[in-house]
């Protein structure tokens, strides 16, 4: 599961763009994504330029710190 955290997106777009399953819709200044096609690709969680996505799967959440980036 993607989590957002909303009150940091800039509703960029990024994520929409990079999803290849094409479940991530942006509507006006809500993000929405289609939880149970995600695939755990981590697309969107690598390529939200801040950093505001992580992904939740066997109780750990996997994200990539900003501004390094580095997978935690
Ligand atoms: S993890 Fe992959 S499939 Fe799921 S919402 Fe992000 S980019 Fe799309
Ligand atoms: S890439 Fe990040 S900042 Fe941009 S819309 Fe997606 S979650 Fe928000």
């Amino acid at each position: 599961m993607i989590h957002i955290n909303e009150e940091l997106c800039v509703y960029c777009g990024a994520c929409v763009a990079v999803c290849p399953e094409n479940i991530i819709d942006l509507i006006d200044t809500h993000l929405k994504i289609d939880q149970p096609k995600c695939t755990d690709c981590m697309k969107c969680v690598k390529g939200c330029p801040i950093g505001v996505l992580s992904m939740e799967r066997n109780g750990k959440i996997y994200a990539f710190d900003h501004p390094d980036r580095g997978l935690f």
